[in-house]
């Protein structure tokens, strides 16, 4: 079938919008008519070749929409199926047995080397093979390919063309919070970064009922952004500025958990440093040239470290209850959301990486 997408070459900075053929599915896929997809900061590194991704490829991994065929092996997912298209995981190793397909072993394989490089359902510009599988899925295009592993269904009334987004930040974000961190109500959090992942931490903050959650980060208008969300501080990052120090002038015996969303090594020392006693630090993403912590200051102090991948989210029960909160208006995801049309991908990166926008999603023809 013919389909309409985004494709990264190698060497290219920008995305080419493209028709290519997408072949049948195969007896264990998913074929899904994108509703909308999300622009993820994965994505851009991708696009930069800072993911090892082979290329040409269609990136894409916040895709949401309907479900079109499923190949013969495909049980519990139907035509007409609304979907939401997470990462995708093995569903047999140690970490998917116990119930954890975040750390599947199989993650690289799976999300992001294309391993099912020439079967069916790849697709294909004038016969050449384009790589696809991105996350399990390259949504950046009006249709993909997905496998019950990583497409979870949704109740209908749930808005398809923006649910995507649920698939990463929005289940990296909140997720990092309620499900690894869970502060209990009344306590305290700093939120270094509120992107859309940092913006989601500061709702999942605001679900957990906690009394102080505080952003950090160098935009004002995310800051003023996260205000609207539920921050009740907000600290304005900068070259002479020390958020941690900010901190403590208003929490002077530090703060119950500190989350950094932005994989800048400095971000993460200062998110350490803002702690209180017993503490907990997660982080969501490798920080750039390494992380250098001070265990001494860890262990006197008794804090906790960890690193959070995809929030600690079983997508297939996580999605389905964020969607409810959504639904019932307390995790409204909606309002940093900016929507483009697909053909409008190069703009939005560019909005993005400006601070215009906060996230852009795609909202397919
Ligand atoms: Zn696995
Ligand atoms: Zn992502």
């Amino acid at each position: 079938m013919k389909v309409h997408a985004a494709v990264a070459y190698e060497g290219q900075t920008q995305l080419s919008i493209e028709h290519l053929d997408l072949g049948d599915p195969g007896p264990d896929d998913i074929l899904v008519r994108i509703a909308g997809c999300g622009l993820c900061h994965t994505d851009v590194k991708a696009l930069a070749g800072r993911m090892g991704v082979p290329k040409p490829i269609v990136l894409g991994h916040e895709g949401a929409g309907v479900v079109e065929r499923v190949g013969e092996r495909v049980a519990g997912i139907k035509p007409g199926d609304h979907v939401v298209l997470t990462y995708d995981s093995c569903g047999v190793c140690h970490a998917c047995a116990a119930e954890n397909p975040a750390y599947c072993a199989r993650t690289t394989a799976l999300n992001f080397s294309d391993g099912r490089f020439g079967e069916p359902g790849t697709f294909t510009k004038n016969s050449e093979l384009v790589h696809g599988h991105f996350f399990g899925q390259s949504s950046f295009a009006d249709f993909a390919m997905a496998k019950p592993r990583n497409a979870v269904v949704v109740r209908k009334d749930a808005p398809l063309e923006i649910a995507g987004v649920l698939g990463c930040s929005v289940q990296t974000g909140a997720g990092a919070v309620t499900n690894a961190l869970q502060p209990p109500a009344g306590s305290s959090i700093a939120i270094f970064g509120v992107g859309p992942v940092g913006l989601s931490a500061v709702l999942g903050a605001v679900l957990r009922g906690c009394a102080q959650i505080i952003a950090v980060d160098v935009l004002p208008q995310r800051l003023e952004l996260a205000r609207k969300l539920g921050a009740t501080h907000a600290v304005l990052a900068g070259p002479d500025m020390n958020p941690a120090s900010a901190i403590r002038r208003n929490f002077p015996g530090g703060v119950n958990y500190s989350l950094d969303t932005t994989g800048r090594p400095d971000a993460a020392q200062h998110a350490i440093a803002a702690l209180a006693p017993k503490g907990s630090f997660g982080f969501l993403t490798i920080p750039a040239g390494g992380l250098q912590i001070n265990m001494s200051t860890v262990f006197l102090q008794g804090l906790s470290v960890r690193g959070i991948v995809q929030g600690d989210s079983v997508p297939h029960s996580f999605i389905p209850q964020l969607l409810d909160f959504f639904l019932a208006g307390r995790l409204p995801f909606d309002r940093f959301l900016t929507r483009y049309n697909l053909s409008q991908i190069n703009q939005a990166i560019a909005d993005q990486a400006e601070g215009k926008v906060a996230k852009p999603v795609f909202v397919m023809s």
